[in-house]
């Protein structure tokens, strides 16, 4: 068994070039695989391998000053979901856009089972999910908004489209797979005039080991070669549908024509009819992918490593 981890940390890094080095160079002497984004703000990261090597991170991070107290969120894997490390700077830890949103302005955190309490207990607030349509496509909170946006980024304008629906008085919940997301979102609900901000510490992930998942229907997204876990051990029914059969789904695959490359909810029974494609259309294209049942499911990351260098030219082409 393996272990997989995702945290994130805001404190001030001086010299992140540098950091990032360092950090890279260590974790590549460990052998962690994963993918590691760091800049002034902070960290922000998953990786995963053996309990060890896991545990070796987590204390070397922890121990560098500014980085104590980090809520590692811990799965377990039969493999390792990550074919690489990737650790670079970047310029924002999570992909909002906007400048100087600083999570020390941000909401007030619930802790899994405080979160819990106020859907049992309470009815006037509007819940939102601070994820990408096909991350709550598959799985959310019951009575949550899932916000038909394909990228973070397109959060602050589905903020302004839905401001004048949500008074200002609303107690607010919000919600995404490890909490980053919300320490941004929340602090630009703050600045749009809401109040009473809540975040729930940790995601869903969290959510998911200490209170089990109730209240959660269907399974989460990840950005790993794993794609979706379960939250709800007891309740492993499918809410999404396959794009092809039609038939309750939650499994994703990239449309097997590169130039479409399309995430898409598909079943193994879709998979095998269409070939891994999601249309007839991209069935037939020139840039089909041969279709390989056993791994058909593999995330698209792996895919890219099958694109023939005349589509990667063209492709470079049509980008300039
Ligand atoms: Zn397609």
């Amino acid at each position: 068994m393996y272990e997989v981890i995702l945290y994130y940390k805001f404190t001030p890094i001086e010299d992140p070039e540098t950091f990032c080095e360092e950090h890279k160079q260590f974790c590549k002497d460990i052998g962690i695989k994963g993918r590691i984004y760091i800049n002034e703000e902070g960290i922000n990261g998953t990786g995963g391998g053996t309990p060890e090597q896991v545990s070796t991170y987590k204390e070397h991070l922890t121990s560098i000053p500014g980085f104590d107290g980090i809520d590692f969120k811990t799965d377990t894997s039969e493999y390792v979901p990550f074919p690489k490390l990737k650790c670079k700077t970047r310029d924002e830890l999570v992909s909002i856009h906007k400048e100087d949103v600083d999570p020390d302005e941000g909401g007030n955190y619930l802790e899994p089972h405080e979160w819990k309490e106020v859907l049992e207990n309470e009815d006037d607030y509007v819940l939102i999910d601070v994820r990408n349509d096909y991350e709550s496509k598959i799985g959310h909170f019951e009575g949550a908004l899932t916000p038909q946006v394909e990228s973070f980024y397109e959060f602050p304008a589905w903020l302004e489209q839905v401001e004048e629906e949500i008074s200002k008085d609303k107690k607010v919940l919000m919600y995404c797979t490890g909490g980053i997301r919300c320490e941004k979102f929340s602090v630009l609900m703050k600045e749009k005039g809401w109040d009473d901000v809540n975040q729930l510490h940790g995601g869903i992930l969290r959510y998911a080991k200490e209170e089990g998942g109730e209240h959660y229907k269907g399974k989460c997204f990840v950005f790993d070669d794993r794609l979706v876990v379960p939250v709800n051990e007891d309740n492993l029914e499918p809410i999404a549908r396959c794009e092809i059969t039609g038939k309750p789904a939650d499994t994703y695959i990239n449309c097997a024509n590169m130039e479409c490359n399309k995430l898409f909810v598909c079943s193994e029974e879709g998979a095998k009819m269409m070939e891994g494609c999601c249309s007839e259309e991209c069935r037939q294209s020139e840039y089909k992918r041969p279709f390989d049942p056993e791994n058909a499911f593999r995330p698209f990351r792996k895919w890219y490593n099958y694109f023939d260098e005349d589509f990667k030219e063209r492709q470079l082409e049509e980008e300039k």
